[in-house]
């Protein structure tokens, strides 16, 4: 199993990062290493001091395939999660900068606390209208909506699909709305996907 994630795929987001807008997906990896169920505590690790949250959409691949073409794509995925994008922003800039890969600051133990509940994509009446949100300490920091996604889930499959093949069980993180800030042990996550609370942890 692998884990995909798509940067730059809000624009809002990438208005607060200062980065530029993409003409196609930013794509980085992370390893399985980084994903946490159950609810699971996000522990702080010592080497940042600029975690950020992002929640993000999940899709769950449920085929194998390689250069899938777009009108096609909505075959290969099954059903959609919820996660947060761990990013420990201090070291991403760092890397930014000196034009160097992201894998640490993006890939770290723990980086990838996903939803136990996957919904059936049947569930859902518009993948081009879904909500999601994620609230620290109760207050909601983020909200975001699949309609104001630059590239969708269906280009998204495609467009991986033509460096990777696409396998039964990889996770695709599909980016993050504005509002994303750092962490601090003793905050509370919690995701909502519509109206439903997917996941709750605590960050120590
Ligand atoms: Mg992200």
């Amino acid at each position: 199993m692998r884990i995909f994630a798509v940067g730059r795929n809000y624009a809002e987001h990438i208005q607060e990062l200062n980065n530029e807008r993409p003409t196609e997906p930013v794509i980085f990896t992370k390893p399985d290493t980084a994903i946490l169920r159950n609810n699971a505590p996000f522990y702080h690790p010592e080497f940042s001091k600029d975690i950020h949250h992002e929640v993000e959409l999940v899709l769950r691949v449920c085929k194998e395939g390689k250069n899938i073409e777009e009108k096609f794509a909505h075959k290969y995925y099954d059903a959609i999660g919820l996660g947060v994008d761990f990013t420990a922003r201090d070291l991403q800039q760092k890397a930014k900068e000196k034009g160097l890969p992201w894998d640490i600051a993006k890939g770290f133990n723990g980086s990838a606390p996903i939803s136990d509940v996957f919904k059936p994509v049947s569930e859902f009446s518009d993948l081009k209208n879904i909500s999601f949100s994620l609230q620290v300490n109760g207050v909601t920091k983020q909200e975001g909506n699949t309609s104001m996604m630059l590239f969708s889930f269906d280009y998204i499959i495609a467009y991986l699909s033509t460096f990777f093949t696409l396998r039964t069980g990889d996770l695709i993180f599909t980016g993050t709305p504005k509002g994303v800030s750092a962490v601090k042990p003793g905050d509370v996550l919690t995701g909502f996907l519509e109206k439903e609370k997917m996941f709750e942890f605590s960050v120590k």
